[in-house]
């Protein structure tokens, strides 16, 4: 079987900062505008209680506590030279004070072992007064700002509670990257009564808007939400292994080769992961995925 090519983190990552870099996951003290009632409530229909966060630590820990308790876990399982991106991962980190967001910035960039920082948050939370702190720190060490869009289906979203808008995303992508910020863009594949065709739409918009990354996962069911819910009602068909892949495959196809893929399928928190249940076996599932895709290598 020919392998499909892809241009991965890792690689992307070793030649920018000079080593292997892995994720330091912080918390912060802050919450999702479609959870306490601002645009929404009840969150994403997917999103746990944790908020997309469960592999962080406490936010009630200061930002470099949480790095030291990060560092220290991922370095029992690694050899050699290392260094680390911390991941303000849970919830939405720019739905804040700009000034806290700019301290727990800094707290970050102060730190040696720090390389950059990246930032999981919603594009309809992306102020003047928190794209000026973004530009600020970027110039101190790089940032990126990840962007929960799922799909440009504004349908589907409306099915799993987005609250907002695709063009809020699109409008997003263009002020961050005009402002010399590293976007990357969160895709999920399997939303409910969405084709194939319409999951390689969004990652065509996407390569079009000239993000310069993308996560893929596919539809995740998670203890204790909304769409455990919709799928002990029979309402959701979970993609197989084969299935997932052959829309990633094809993905694949559709982006510029200067497109980074900082992930080919998400990890579910063990404790809550209910379906898929071919994603539990992890060592199986990277074997699958070295059998069939190569990490394009970079000129
Ligand atoms: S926007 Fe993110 S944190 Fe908020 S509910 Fe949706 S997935 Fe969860």
């Amino acid at each position: 079987m020919t392998q499909t090519e892809y241009s991965d983190a890792n690689s992307y990552f070793r030649e920018r900062f000079g080593s292997k870099v892995y994720k330091a996951s912080i918390s912060l003290k802050v919450t999702c505008p479609n959870r306490d009632g601002s645009k929404g409530s009840g969150g994403c229909l997917f999103c746990s209680e944790g908020g997309s966060g469960e592999f962080s630590a406490s936010s009630l820990l200061p930002v470099k506590e949480q790095i030291d308790e990060a560092i220290l876990r991922v370095s029992r399982k690694i050899k050699g030279e290392a260094r680390y991106i911390a991941y303000f991962q849970s919830f939405t980190n720019t739905y804040c004070d700009p000034d806290y967001l700019d301290a727990s910035i800094s707290e970050a960039m102060n730190d040696d072992r720090i390389c950059a920082v990246s930032i999981a948050t919603r594009p309809d939370c992306i102020s003047k007064p928190i794209l000026d702190v973004l530009v600020r720190q970027n110039k101190v060490k790089p940032i990126m700002v990840e962007l929960g869009l799922q799909t440009i289906f504004d349908e589907t979203a409306k099915w799993f509670n987005r609250c907002y808008e695709t063009c809020v995303f699109d409008e997003a992508v263009s002020l961050l990257k005009s402002s010399g910020i590293e976007v990357i863009a969160h895709i999920i594949f399997g939303l409910k009564d969405e084709t194939t065709e319409m999951m390689l739409r969004t990652v065509k918009h996407v390569a079009d808007l000239h993000v310069d990354g993308v996560k893929f996962t596919c539809l995740y069911v998670l203890k204790g939400t909304g769409l455990e819910k919709e799928w002990k009602e029979g309402k959701i068909d979970i993609l197989t292994r084969d299935g997932y892949f052959d829309i990633v495959e094809e993905a694949l196809k559709i982006l510029p080769p200067d497109v980074i893929v900082h992930r080919l399928t998400g990890d579910g928190p063990k404790s809550l992961l209910i379906e898929p249940s071919w994603t539990k076996d992890k060592r199986s599932v990277v074997n699958y995925i070295n059998g069939r895709f190569k990490v394009r290598r970079r000129s």
